[in-house]
């Protein structure tokens, strides 16, 4: 741009005016923010939240304490000890998730042969201390009583994919 131009654009205020248009335009623009936290934008079925354990219909936990989430967990943020019920079903007696380990990379609910262990829709999961993010067995049965209903609506929009 020869210097000429650029003075004759300088004396028209030709950037600002055009600016001032811009602003203008965006004025009448639907806008793109949401006002969270009372608006909240659509999530995927794949969203990879907070983890669940979930329980069939009749209560009894999915879990068959086969250790694969374990396994495979990159961040070995699992941590399972199990022993056979009278009945002789193998269960957990203890699931624990070290959150702050956890990368949400979702191996852990790939693994899983039963769908027990999910990475459900919450992301509204912040503490305060380190402590309350070392989620236990209770604590993971308790977010899949609670989020049953969108883990199962996810994990069936998601099935023909899979
Ligand atoms: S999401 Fe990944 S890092 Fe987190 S517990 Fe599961 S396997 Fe481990
Ligand atoms: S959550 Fe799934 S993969 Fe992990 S031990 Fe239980 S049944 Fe096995």
């Amino acid at each position: 741009m020869t210097s000429l131009v650029r003075s004759t654009r300088s004396l028209l205020l030709l950037e600002l005016l055009n600016g001032m248009r811009l602003t203008l335009v965006e004025m009448f623009k639907k806008p793109s923010t949401v006002n969270y936290p009372y608006e909240k934008s659509p999530l995927s079925p794949r969203f990879r939240g907070e983890h669940a354990l979930r329980r069939y219909a009749n209560g009894e936990e999915r879990c068959i304490a086969c250790k694969l989430c374990e396994a495979i967990c990159p961040a070995l943020a699992i941590t399972i000890e199990a022993e056979p019920r009278s009945d002789g079903s193998r269960r957990t007696t203890r699931y624990d998730i070290d959150m702050t380990k956890c990368i949400y990379c979702g191996l852990c609910q790939e693994a899983c042969p039963v769908d027990a262990i999910v990475e459900g829709p919450n992301y509204e999961f912040a503490t305060e201390t380190h402590e309350e993010l070392l989620y236990d067995k209770q604590k993971l049965l308790d977010n899949g009583d609670r989020w049953e209903a969108a883990i199962a609506a996810n994990l069936a929009a998601d099935a023909p994919y899979r």
